[in-house]
């Protein structure tokens, strides 16, 4: 990096907020006005145009919203960034708004149950063909992308399995078959991982999770060329999928954060791992950070932190098992989420995958008694301590 380049935690305080202080504000105004008058027509006219800057409708553009997708676009170092209301807005957004008849997606099976929808039910029925490989099987995803394909999608680390794909070595297969090549960061945030500069076209996220952080807000985003951004952004202006100001003053504050909320969840993450790893009531930790995951070399080389989600089994692989512990847990909600300043737990069958059947969560390789563990910001020492209670109660 660049000397004079700001780091992550001074961007995640400063960027993309300047041109929007009101009146000497030192916080972005929540514009909540849904259109934007002019008395000149001609500039009216211009906007319109994109000739000159500036708002018109609040379903295409806002400032307050703008100035949340910069911050985003200049931690991720892209061209340009458009956001939707929610992650699946961004993410379905995106694929419809790229993708066409005849076409041919190649993606992993463990991408997020939302979207693995998007990939099993709704693109079909546009005759989009959909190649789901295993996730951490590289020469079959390369050959797979070899044999023709307009995306590749991936996600890295996966829900809830933290598993890790090469990013820099699947972008160059994406490339030389002429694909657009999208990633979804939303596990690791552009503090943990770059994925642009790994090679991808396109990084989005679900900024409900780790970039609001405060599980007060919905929100996605996405970031990369401008022409390619320009299309998502038309395909989102039109569906009306918008990211309400509201949030996205919420997610903008959250976001000044990031740098401290994820080195915390970092070395929570890796600690919490370790003691379970050891635990005698436990049958598997998956985390990146651990030496014993299958992908730790992957992600030692492409992340700069493993995150704050890690996933394990319980020894007595059952759902009855997760009754008696998960209520056990003081400091973690049981909640459909990850990513927030509080501890969150969660089985796939309530949380990432509930839109799937049990047999397609077994053929995906996620046990029912999987527990996903989203570390927050807490004390390590008494995250472990909770769980070294719930765990010495179960039978
Ligand atoms: C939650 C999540 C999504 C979907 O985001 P929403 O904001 O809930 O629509 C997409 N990808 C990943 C990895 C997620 O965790």
């Amino acid at each position: 990096m660049d000397d004079k380049q700001p780091r992550p935690g001074t961007l995640a305080v400063w960027a993309g907020e300047e041109s929007y202080l009101l009146q000497g504000s030192t916080q972005v105004p929540v514009v909540h006005s849904v259109s934007f008058g002019y008395k000149d027509l001609d500039q009216w006219l211009r906007v319109a145009q994109g000739e000159e800057e500036g708002h018109i409708y609040g379903r295409n553009t806002n400032p307050t919203v703008h100035a949340f997708e910069e911050k985003v676009r200049i931690m991720e170092g892209a061209q340009a960034a458009t956001s939707a209301a929610t992650g699946m807005g961004i993410i379905s957004s995106a694929l419809f708004a790229l993708l066409s008849p005849g076409d041919r997606v190649v993606s992993i099976k463990d991408t997020y149950g939302g979207t693995n929808v998007i990939f099993t039910e709704f693109l079909p029925r546009f005759r989009i063909d959909v190649t789901l490989c295993d996730t951490t099987d590289h020469e079959t995803i390369e050959a797979e992308v070899a044999k023709g394909c307009q995306v590749l999608y991936l996600e890295s680390p996966t829900n809830p399995t933290v598993k890790v794909v090469d990013l820099a070595r699947l972008a160059r297969a994406g490339h030389a078959a002429g694909a657009i090549v999208i990633v979804d960061n939303t596990f690791a945030t552009p503090i943990n991982q770059s994925p642009l500069q790994l090679g991808a076209d396109l990084a989005l996220h679900s900024a409900t999770k780790f970039l609001g952080g405060h599980a007060d807000a919905l929100g996605g985003v996405i970031c990369g060329t401008e022409a390619l951004v320009e299309r998502i952004y038309h395909f989102r202006e039109i569906n009306g999928a918008t990211l309400h100001p509201m949030a996205a003053y919420l997610l903008l504050r959250g976001m000044k954060t990031l740098k401290l909320r994820i080195r915390q969840q970092n070395e929570n993450a890796l600690k919490i791992a370790h003691f379970l790893e050891s635990h005698p009531h436990i049958e598997k930790v998956f985390y990146p950070g651990l030496e014993s995951h299958e992908n730790h070399r992957i992600a030692r080389r492409q992340m700069s932190g493993f995150g704050g989600v890690l996933s394990f089994i319980l020894k007595g692989d059952s759902f009855a098992t997760l009754r008696e512990f998960l209520p056990r847990l003081r400091y973690a909600h049981a909640a459909a989420n990850l990513g927030a300043v509080e501890t969150v737990v969660g089985p796939p069958a309530t949380t990432s995958h509930v839109e799937c059947t049990p047999e397609e969560r077994a053929a995906m390789g996620i046990p029912e008694s999987l527990i996903r563990y989203s570390v927050g910001i807490e004390d390590s020492d008494d995250l472990i301590a909770d769980l070294e209670g719930a765990l010495s109660e179960i039978s």
